[in-house]
């Protein structure tokens, strides 16, 4: 999505690294070892921007094959970072110290559906949306929907606990995984959680769900899911200006309905993502919201009533409702394809992750927009407006000279602008190599050496997914986020 930066390290020496891939071929079988440098360079880099190559790439079929890798790599003193699909938006699959990508997609088994209790058991590797097209026909659901869903892996969904429009109401992906199977860092394979809620002793479970592969690799996963919903109705409220659409989030939820999805579009994506997908989203519009409500018919009813209410209160142009599943459909494919849209409408962009409380979402926005018409970029926001996640598409021009520089500095501000306004530096996208070094305005240093600790029980020699989310780290170059940190270390002053 951005233009690449490529990190530099040391490279191995030629026997030692021979000797290293020999030992990664007994593991997994020469067949399931790439090694050769045009097949390496597909693995070193995720959607965002920085790159590394790794020294090798696996793809275990078991999780005895992993195990067996990870003691391979401990053996010859090699890093290991775990990887799905690549669709991280953080840097979280790139291996900056080279060393082996253990890639699970070939881990792909839906390995259990128990309907009657609700849980499902699955490899890592498996798609998202092949889980939910398993189940469909079921009556159920798995809660969590990245808009990548279509590619991105559960074991991705797990260590980033991804979340999608649908967080709103049902909770982001540690609400909805009861048990682990995790290779650690010795090699060891255990099994964290359970088939019921609440299982006793420390919630391992819970720390390893977000830890972004730096505390174990997730070989396979105990799901709970839902019902699919009684009844649904989605809405297009249609707003002539940004702010307007922000007040009427705050007016839907203050109102008393919590919407299962409540999804914003402004006027570049809608203009990026309409001549594409002809969902239906006014081309004049200022923004849209998409929201969608569940439940028994009638609590539908009497909630839609509500919601519409709320967004004419606000100064919605329109309120429309699919009538039709087709309808429906199309809204969501319209909101689903809005990212990659983006990229027909610019030669490049650089997507950002931010949360906010949501009644400062008005002000918020205008602070993002008019720090990026300073900046001379354009903006683009597709975002879970209900969660206060937003979004912001800074849009640009590689080929100009200087222009990677300040859309990072820009990023920098935008993020300082979120945690200013008591947010955070990620709503779901994780913290990966992106913005470690911002961590240092949300927590304090103590804060950040418990984490440390933690980290260090589960893997002292620090191989696991080195340079990732926490500040600091032997042999880890600073990145981005360090140099724009030092730019903005003035706090409060943003918003
Ligand atoms: C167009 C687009 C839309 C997106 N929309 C959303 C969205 O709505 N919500 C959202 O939350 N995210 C979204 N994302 C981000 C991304 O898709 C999610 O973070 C997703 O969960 C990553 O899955 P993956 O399989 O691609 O993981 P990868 O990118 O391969 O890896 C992500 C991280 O997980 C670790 N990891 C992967 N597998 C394992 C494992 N088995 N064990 C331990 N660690 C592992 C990696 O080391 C890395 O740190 C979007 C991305 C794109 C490109």
């Amino acid at each position: 999505m951005l233009h690449s930066r490529h990190m530099t390290r040391p490279e191995m020496p030629t026997n030692a690294r021979a000797a290293a891939i020999e030992a990664l071929e007994r593991a997994v079988g020469a067949a399931h070892v790439l090694h050769a440098p045009e097949d390496l360079i597909v693995y070193e880099y995720d959607a965002t921007i920085d790159r590394a190559l790794p020294d090798a790439v696996v793809f275990p079929a078991t999780a005895e094959e992993v195990a067996a890798v990870v003691r391979a790599a401990n053996a010859h003193d090699l890093p290991v970072v775990p990887r799905g699909s690549g669709t991280g938006l953080s840097g979280g699959a790139v291996p900056v110290k080279g060393g082996v990508v253990v890639v699970l997609t070939r881990m792909n088994r839906i390995v259990e559906v128990d309907a009657a209790n609700r849980i499902a058991v699955v490899e890592p590797g498996v798609i998202n949306l092949a889980l939910q097209e398993t189940l469909a026909p079921l009556g159920l659901t798995w809660a969590p929907d990245p808009s990548s869903q279509r590619i991105c892996t559960i074991g991705g969904n797990v260590a980033n606990n991804s979340g999608g429009p649908h967080t709103l109401a049902h909770g982001s992906t540690v609400n909805h995984v009861l048990g682990l199977e995790v290779v650690l860092a010795d090699g060891r394979i255990v099994h964290l959680g359970g088939r019921v809620a609440d299982a006793p002793g420390v919630d391992l479970r819970g720390l390893v769900v977000g830890s972004e592969g730096t505390l174990g690799i997730v070989t396979q996963a105990t799901l709970r899911l839902v019902p699919t919903p009684r009844a649904v109705r989605t809405m297009l409220a249609i707003f002539d200006t940004i702010d307007a659409a922000c007040e009427a989030v705050s007016a839907i939820i203050r109102g008393g309905v919590i919407p299962v999805a409540l999804e914003m579009l402004d006027q570049e994506i809608i203009r990026a993502v309409e001549p594409r997908i002809h969902a239906g989203f006014p081309l004049d519009a200022g923004a849209v919201l998409l929201i969608e409500i569940e439940g028994l018919a009638e609590a539908v009813a009497v909630e839609a009533e509500a919601v519409i209410e709320a967004c004419r209160a606000s100064g919605a142009r329109e309120v429309r409702s699919a009538d039709t599943q087709s309808e429906r459909d199309r809204l969501w494919e319209g909101r689903k394809s809005g990212i990659g849209a983006i990229g027909a409408v610019t030669p490049a962009f650089y997507i950002l992750d931010g949360v906010v409380p949501r009644t400062l979402l008005p002000v918020v926005m205008r602070r993002i927009l008019a720090r990026s018409a300073e900046y001379g970029f354009r903006c683009a926001n597709i975002f879970h407006a209900g969660d206060g996640n937003l979004h912001p598409n800074i849009l640009f021009d590689p080929q100009e000279s200087g222009a990677i520089q300040r859309v990072l500095d820009l990023g920098g501000e935008i993020m300082r602008i979120c945690v200013d306004a008591g947010g955070s530096i990620t709503g779901e996208h994780g913290i990966g190599l992106e913005k470690r070094s911002y961590m240092e305005w949300i927590f304090t240093p103590a804060d950040l050496a418990a984490m440390a600790d933690v980290r260090s029980a589960f893997d002292d020699a620090g191989r696991f997914n080195p340079c990732k989310v926490l500040p600091g780290g032997h042999g880890c170059a600073t990145g981005h986020a360090d140099e724009v940190a030092r730019h903005l270390a003035t706090p409060g002053v943003y918003i």
